[in-house]
This record gives C-alpha cells, structure tokens and sequence, in this order.
C-alpha cells in the first residue's frame, strides 16, 4: 500500500504543479495563436483516457466537432477486449499525425466503402479545418460509425505505412487559396532572383548562365565530415550540431557568394528545381530590413516584405503556423543589421507586434515559428556566442575553388580564346589567382578583361589594384576621356568619385548600405553619377524600396569610402586613427549628422549595447582601412596628386604607416612571456592578420621590416583565423623580413595549392612549417619541397588531414634524402598505401636525421610496414613512429620488431587501430627484451583476445594494450 500511497501523493503533486504553472501552461498552449498545441494535449489526455468525451466537447476548441454521437456510442461499448474503435481512441496521437496529409485519400476509401455520405465527406474537408483539426474529425467521425468503419480506416493507414508513400505537396490539405499564394511567392522570387546585380538586370547574363559553385565546407572541429558540400546539403544533416535548433548559418567573408547562394537557392526552389521539401520559401534581406521602422507581427513581416496574399490571409497563416516543417525562411546579410544579435526580449507570439531586430532574433533563435528552418548568411566576424547557441549548424562559403576560377572564367566569356587569355594570365600572376578565390574578384576581373591583358607586367596585386582597375573600368566605359592614358583619369571624374565616396562612406559610418533619394542628394549625387553603374537599384519583393540605391557590393561601398578620405579636404583630420582603431566607431556612428535618418531610435540604440554596437561596423571600417593603405601606396600616388596638394596626400601617408606600426607595436606587446623552458610564442588575433594585409595592401617593405625587427617571437600560431591564398601573399611580404628563424603554425586554415605557392619566399625563416586541415593536394606539396630543400633553417613539417597521395612521396623522399638536418615528417590522414610508403623508405635509408614520423591513418599495409622498417631498421636517430590505423597485420609488426632490435634511439611506436594478432605481438615482445631504450608499444584495438591481452600486459609492461 506504501505503492497506493506514494502515486496518491504524486497525483497531488503533479496538480499542485498545474495549479502553480497555470499562466505559463495556458500561455505554452494558446499563445501561438492557433488551437494545435492545445489540441495536440487532449488528444493525448483522450487517448490515455484522462479526458471523457464530455469534458473534451466541453472544452470547445474551435473547429472542435459535436461528439456527442460518438461517446455515447463509446460509452456504452464497454467491451474487455481492444476493439478497432478503442485503438483509434488509444493511438489519437499518432493516428492525428500520420493522416493529415492524407485525409482526402482516407476520405475516399471511407466514401467508396459506403461508411461516409458525401455530406460527411464535406464536412471533414470544410476549408476552415487545418489538416490535422480534418484528421481528428475523421477520426471522430469514423468512431461514431463503429467497428467495421473504424477496422476500414486502420487498414488504410496499415496500407499507407507499407506503401510508404512520400510526402506529396499535392496531398497537403491546404486552403484553397494556398496555391494561388505559393505560384504568387514563386514567380515573384523567379523574377527576383534570375539576375545578378553586378551584371545588371539588361544583361543578357542570367544566373543560371553565370552561376558557379562555391566551395562549401563545414566547420574543421566537425568530426568525420570532410570535402565539399552541394548545395541541398546545407539543409542536409551533416554537420548538425544542435537537433534542437532551426538555424542554418552560412558564413563567409564580404565577396564570398553568400548573397549569390541564396538567390541560387531561391531560384531552384521557384523553378521546382530543389527544395520541394518547402511549400514556402520567404526571402529576406536584413539590409532591407534596417529600414523597416514600424513594428511588425511575423504575419505582416511575411506577408509585407515577401508577399503579399490576395486573399485568405489568415487562412494561408494559419497553414504556415500549422506546418512550419514545410517552410523555408532564408536571412541574407546578417551582418549588415544595425543590431548585433540578442536574445534578451523574448517573444513567442506570431501575431505580436514588435520591432523588426526582435522578431529576427526571436525566429532565429524559434522563440517564433519553432520548426520553420531558416538560413541565415553573415560574415564570421559578426557571429558570436550569443548567436552560436542556437544554430542548428554552420556551413562555410570559402568562395572559389581552383576549378571554380577557371569554370567562372569560361562561363563569363562567350569567346573561348578570351577566357583561355585570361586564365593564362591568372596563371602567371598568382598573387591575382589568389585573389580570385573570392568570387566578387574574380568578377571584377573577367569584366575588366581588357585592362588585365593590356596591362602587361604591372597587372594587378593587390585588392586595391583590384578595384582600381574596375574604377577606371566603370568610369571610362562610361564616357571615355582622350587624356585616358597617364594619371588624369581620376581628375576628369573627380565630382563623381566624391560624390559616391562621400555616400559610401557616410553609409560605412553608419551602417547604411540603401540610400534614398534624400541621402544621394545630401551628398551630391547626380544622375551622371549614378549612370557610372557604381549602384544599383535597390529592389525588394516589396515595392515600399522601389527608389532606393545600393552599391554593386558593400566591397565597393569600402572602396569608394576610402577613396573619399584620400581625396576629401573636408574630412576630419582624426578620421585615419579612427579607422585604425575601428574600436572608436560607437563614438562616430553617435556624432553622425549626414544620415540620422539611418540610425534606429534613440530608445533602441540604448538597448544595444557598446560591444555588440561595434562588431557590425568593424569588418567594413577595416576594409575601408585596407583599401586606404593601397590607394595611398607609392604605386597609386601619382593619382591623387593630380587632385589634391602633394602635402596634404604624404601627410594622409605619413598617418597610414604610423597607425600600422603603432598597431602593430601594440598587438607585439601583448605576446605573453614564454613559460620557463618553453618557446616564446604569439598566437595571432585575427587583428593582426588585417594589419599584415594593410602593410601589403601598402606594398611598403620598409614598414614590414620595421615591424618585424620588433617582432621576437620563435613560433608564431595562426590556427583558424581564416588564412587564405590572399592572406598567405601578404603574411609573406610581411613574415620573410624575420630576423630569426620561427615555426610557423597555419592549422586549420584553407591556404590550399595557391596559398602554399604564395608562402614560398618566407619559406628560408621558417623552421616548421604546421599546415593540417588546408586543402593541400600532391601538386602544392610538388612546389614547397622543390623550395624548402634549398632552405638551410627547415626542419619540420606537419600535413595532417590534407589531400595527400602516393603522388607527393617521391618529394619527401627526395627532401629526406637531400636534407640531412630534417627531424620531423607528418603525414597523418592522408591518402598514401604502400607504394606511397616504398618510395618514403627510399629517402629514409639514407637520411640520418629524421627523429618523428608520423603516418596515422593511411593505407600503407602490411607491404608498407616492411618497407618503412627495413629502411629504418638501422636508423640512429628516430625517436617516434606513428603508424596507427593503417591495416598493418602481423608481417608489419614482425618486420617493425627489427628497428626495436636494433634501435638505440627509438622510444615510442605507435600501433594503435590495426589488425596485428597473437602472433605479431610475439614477435615485438621478442625485440623489446633486446631494448631497454623504448619506452612504449601501443597496441590497442589490434585483433588480441582479453586473455591474450593480460598475459601480454604482465610479460611486458611497456607494450599498451
Ligand atoms: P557576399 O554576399 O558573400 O558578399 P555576393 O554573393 O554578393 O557575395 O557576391 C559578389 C559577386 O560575386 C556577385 O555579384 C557575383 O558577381 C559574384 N559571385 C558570387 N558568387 C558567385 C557564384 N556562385 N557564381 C557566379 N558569380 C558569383
């Protein structure tokens, strides 16, 4: 009875708890706006038998169906045995789920059996019922039949489950008008989303002619998923992080392809191409959004800035509140909303008005429409951890592959012989290939093609070169000067670039990135200006943008914005610390007079905090920063001195190279002392890594020499920031001025073939070189061999998780066998077998310097084992060997029993994770009595019994089982 008593009391317990939590339950239950979530618990309490049917008729849902028939029919059916109609009433639940989307096949079956009248029929599919209100008056229905009704309609659905029948959108029980909606939504987007910006809407470019694949990659810490992702495997679940969350993050930096993607995207689904698993798909951009200053319900933020229904309204929302699984939000540019991500006001209710950053906050963490997925694209830099905690997953745009360059190209240019020109003279400038990675580049050169093969020897280096080149591009193009040759060409648009720069950078400081007809003319903007085709239009799905402008990509808005603060007399002459040190920005966004428009309401701009104010605007002031340092390079001055006095232009100089070496000297001084005994180390702040690109931006070697004589450091560790093909051309410029030698750590960057290449000439100070994680394939291992060879101070290297293949052996080999002060060689989770490990053995027989080796994870075999100890066999100096997980059986462990023999150097190998039996394990406890020098064996997760494995512990303590 203590059993009897305990239940009583938790009953008790259990209405205490309703009693106490009733607010939060009956919000929980109705604040959604929509009767499912209550219904959904009396289908349960029903089906648990917790609710009689009076009670459940009394509660009177809406839409709820009389039930008066059925129960009583229940009622006095009292019968021991489970009958059909008990089963519906027990598995409600589940039945309520699985027939909704198929009420009208069920109905049919029902209506051709002669269990239902057609006027029943009706009344089930009256367009009021969402489709699950449809399936409970079904089932309500059938049950006051009675048994041979209700065994009818379980036999249905039995049928279904073995049919398996996919999920059809057809079969959705929709309100009529949703049709009508979705071809509305999706013709709209097809219009929307068929051109680029940058190619203009009169082009003859269309996406689908000019669209290339990106490259697409999941975070490095995801386990076990690696290479490139399709598209549809953004929604895909690899890489989910978060079963809970509904967020899709795409990050990438500014010129990635972000915005591309998603009109790709939003281009497949309106064509019915991909995506089909959506029956919605609302498109937003949150640069749109900034100048949305009402509050808003989701409902009108739908319906007003994506499309518009022309009728049911509620009907069509109550669907997509219904089926949230059936619907695609996408967010574009989320680091272009003046509010960083909060979650602070919480909001749950969809028909509740609020400001539009709460609502986006709200439904990117589903707060509102729980089960909506939702993809959201930003810059890194602006995702932080208050955000993190509620993606689902992140996918990274990396922009451009090699092939992808090459493929754009070709794609661009009708004429093949043009694109081959030009690909050839991206092959002979690699720092410019570099730069084509990012695809808002690479465009920029396909449509400067003309300038870039004209231009002989000085074709562009740098990102600066880059954009001037398009700038001349734009503005001759337009109206072609007779002086174009020479410097002038800046002076005959002068009044244009101010203009546009002043726009740009007006925007940049205050985070505005569409312009209305005001903010041009407060600024001076002609329509001789805007003809240049520097901006675009602005076009939403709403018509309320119709008369705004943008810039072709916030890149140029950089652009122009720098160029205004070398060109400009009327700029405060602090402005140049100001972007130096973009920490400052909170306090010029708050001085801002030109676009107060802009700027959210005081009340708002309280609410963010000083922090997450700033990390929106960093990323372009120091783009803007980058530019500033190449336009006032030696190389471009002659431009502006044709415009502005010679002092004022050296003085702006003069305050460029004092900012990076101030910077600089402060990001130095930051360098922890090293711990007793260790190297001094700094590990890079991604600060730094913008600062090196400013110096190369600035092509100074004075000032990289300046700042790496202060530079003390013997292993300088740039994990994750990010480090690309660019980024290695300028860490070079920078890095080669070392005065001592460093170890160089680029873990988990994407410097590929191209980056490698770049890194080259800063190879002769490097004693390590770390490069795990980085897309490196044979072909950039070719090039970094043929270099390192020749460099006296290189000792070591690191190449875990590359694309490595047999193909890159016969390199290390040849570097084993030239370099006899080489210590350390990594080639962990590759691609290399046993003919990789032959031609290994080659250099490794005559190298008598090699102290670690590591080959986790590759193939090498039983085959490969013997050939790496026969070649080490008489090694004087290897200390560590690492052959986990590669298929060695017992010939292997035999054969590595030799270099145990012979070894006076060796102290650990490692051979976890392979197939070595009783017999191979023998053969090293043999060698081991031999060697007292070796300090381990593992030998865990090879193919030894549990009692072989003890036996073995107490013969041999030193082998790890
Ligand atoms: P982001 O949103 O990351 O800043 P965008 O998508 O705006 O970058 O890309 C800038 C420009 O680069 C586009 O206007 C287009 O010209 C080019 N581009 C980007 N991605 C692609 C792609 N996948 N295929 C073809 N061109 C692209």
């Amino acid at each position: 009875n203590t059993d009897g008593r305990k239940r009583q009391s938790e009953t008790m317990f259990s209405k205490e708890l309703v009693l106490k939590h009733r607010t939060e339950i009956l919000h929980a239950l109705c604040s959604s706006g929509s009767a499912e979530p209550l219904e959904r618990v009396l289908d349960i309490l029903l089906a648990q038998g917790e609710l009689l049917c009076e009670d459940y008729q009394n509660i009177q849902v809406p839409a709820t169906i009389p039930f008066s028939e059925c129960c009583s029919n229940l009622e006095k059916k009292q019968e021991p045995q489970t009958t059909f109609t008990q089963t519906l009433l027990a598995q409600r639940p589940s039945l309520v789920s699985q027939l909704q989307d198929c009420t009208d096949d069920a109905l049919d079956a029902l209506l051709a059996s002669g269990h239902f009248t057609p006027a029943e029929y009706d009344e089930v599919q009256l367009p009021i019922h969402t489709p699950s209100q449809k399936a409970r008056r079904l089932l309500d229905h059938v049950r006051s039949k009675g048994e041979v009704a209700a065994e009818i309609l379980l036999q249905y659905i039995q049928q279904k489950q073995t049919s398996g029948s996919p999920v059809n959108k057809e079969k959705w029980n929709t309100p009529k008008e949703f049709f009508k909606y979705q071809k509305k939504l999706s013709s709209s987007l097809a219009a929307q989303s068929c051109f680029l910006s940058t190619y203009g809407g009169t082009s003859n470019m269309s996406l689908e002619d000019i669209y290339t694949e990106g490259h697409l990659e999941l975070p490095h810490d995801c386990i076990g998923v690696h290479g490139s992702l399709g598209l549809e495997d953004i929604i895909g679940v690899a890489g989910t992080v978060n079963e809970e969350a509904d967020t899709i993050l795409v990050s990438g930096e500014a010129g990635s392809g972000k915005s591309t993607l998603l009109q790709r995207l939003h281009l497949l689904w309106a064509q019915g191409a991909a995506f089909q698993d959506f029956l919605l798909l609302f498109p937003f951009s949150c640069r749109r959004l900034n100048s949305e200053q009402r509050e808003l319900s989701v409902k009108d933020l739908l319906f007003q800035h994506c499309c518009w229904p022309d009728r049911e309204q509620d009907e069509i929302f109550q669907f997509i509140l219904d089926h949230p699984h059936l619907i695609l939000f996408t967010f574009d540019g989320l680091d272009e909303l003046k509010q960083s991500f909060s979650d602070e006001h919480r909001l749950c209710c969809p028909t509740q008005c609020a400001p539009v950053p709460i609502l986006l906050f709200n439904l990117l963490q589903g707060c509102l429409m729980k089960g909506v997925q939702k993809i959201v694209t930003s810059r890194p830099e602006a995702v932080g951890p208050a955000l993190k905690k509620h993606l689902r997953k992140e996918v990274l745009l990396k922009g451009f592959s090699q092939a992808g360059i090459g493929c754009f190209v070709r794609k661009h240019h009708s004429d093949p012989t043009v694109a081959a020109k030009v690909l050839e003279s991206l092959q002979t400038n690699t720092a410019l290939l570099g730069l084509c990675h990012s695809p808002v580049l690479c465009w920029i050169v396909s449509q400067c093609h003309k300038e870039l093969l004209g231009c002989g020897d000085g074709s562009p280096q740098t990102i600066t070169d880059v954009y001037l080149m398009i700038l001349r591009h734009f503005l001759q193009h337009k109206s072609p000067v007779k002086n174009s040759i020479g410097f002038g060409w800046i002076k005959e648009h002068l009044d244009t670039v101010l203009h546009l720069g002043q726009l740009a950078f007006e925007g940049i400081r205050t985070s505005c990135y569409i312009f209305s007809d005001t903010e041009m003319n407060a600024c001076g903007v002609t329509e001789k200006d805007i003809s240049t085709g520097f901006l675009t239009q602005s076009t939403g799905l709403s018509s309320v943008h119709a008369k705004m402008y943008e810039f072709l990509h916030v890149t140029m808005q950089c652009f122009f914005a720098a160029l205004y603060t070398v060109l400009s007399t009327n700029t405060d002459h602090y402005i140049i610390p100001k972007l130096f040190e973009s920490h400052v920005m909170k306090e010029m966004n708050m001085n801002s007079t030109c676009f107060g428009i802009c700027l959210p309401s005081v009340e708002q701009q309280q609410q963010v905090s000083e922090r997450e104010a700033m990390a929106v605007e960093i990323t372009n002031l120091q783009m803007t920063a980058t530019f500033l340092s190449g336009l006032l390079s030696q190389r471009h001055r002659s431009l502006w001195l044709n415009c502005c006095p010679r002092a004022t232009v050296e003085k702006k100089v003069k305050e460029v190279v004092r900012c990076l070496s101030k910077s600089l000297r402060k990001h130095f001084r930051s360098i922890p002392k090293p711990v007793d005994g260790e190297k001094k180390s700094m590990h890079a702040m991604p600060d730094f890594v913008w600062l090196v690109k400013c110096i190369y931006e600035m092509q100074e070697s004075s000032i990289a020499k300046d700042a790496m004589s202060k530079l003390d450091v013997n292993h300088l560790k740039l994990t994750y920031c990010n480090i690309g093909p660019v980024e290695c051309t300028a860490l070079t410029f920078v890095l080669q001025h070392l005065k001592n030698p460093v170890g160089l750590q680029l873990d988990y960057n994407s410097v590929g073939d191209v980056g490698v290449e770049q890194l080259l000439p800063c190879m002769p100070i490097c004693y390590s070189l770390y490069l795990r994680n980085n897309n490196i394939t044979d072909e950039g291992i070719s090039k970094l061999i043929a270099k390192v060879i020749q460099c006296d101070n290189f000792q070591k290297i690191a190449l875990f998780n590359n694309m490595l293949t047999d193909a890159c052996t016969q390199h290390f080999s040849q570097l084993l066998k030239t370099k006899q002060n080489f210590i350390s060689l990594r080639l962990g989770n590759n691609n290399i077998t046993a003919e990789g490990a032959k031609q290994l053995a080659q250099g490794l027989k005559v190298n008598h310097s090699l102290q670690y080796l590591g080959l986790w994870g590759n193939k090498i075999g039983d085959v490969g084992a013997e050939a790496l100890a026969n070649a080490l066999e008489s090694s004087k100096t290897l200390v560590w060997l690492s052959l986990v997980c590669n298929g060695v059986g017992n010939a292997g462990a035999c054969a590595l029993a030799n270099i145990i023999k012979n070894s006076t150097s060796l102290e650990e190998l490692w051979l976890t994770d392979n197939c070595i039996t009783k017999t191979g394990a023998e053969c090293l406890i043999q060698a081991l009595e031999h060697n007292t020098h070796v300090k381990s064996v593992w030998l865990k997760n090879n193919n030894l019994s549990v009692e072989e494995v003890e036996e073995m512990a107490q013969r041999e303590p030193r082998l790890i089982l």
